[in-house]
């Protein structure tokens, strides 16, 4: 995702340029130049993403939080499996 730097439109285009570079053309100002302004994605703002950032970093810490108690069950069903092989 690109915008024009001068009016901030997505009507940007890149054009061939010469000497191997190349540059963007703007329909709604007419602008070309090797400058625009890069987005990841046109429907994530900032504060969206930092959101997701901030979603996703505590989902981690969960997990982390998480998984002893999950190794613990795990070994404790274990155990329980081969007492109850060995002790039927
Ligand atoms: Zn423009």
């Amino acid at each position: 995702m690109i915008r024009c730097p001068q009016c901030n439109s997505t009507e940007i285009y890149p054009a061939v340029g010469g000497y191997g570079g190349y540059y963007y053309r703007c329909k709604k100002c007419g602008y070309a130049g090797a400058l625009v302004i890069e987005y990841d994605s046109d429907e994530a703002p900032q504060e969206k993403r930092e959101l997701q950032q901030e979603y996703r970093k505590e989902m981690q810490e969960y997990e982390k939080r998480r998984r002893p108690l999950l190794w613990a069950v795990l070994v404790l069903l274990l155990i329980a499996t081969v007492f109850f092989l060995v002790y039927r």
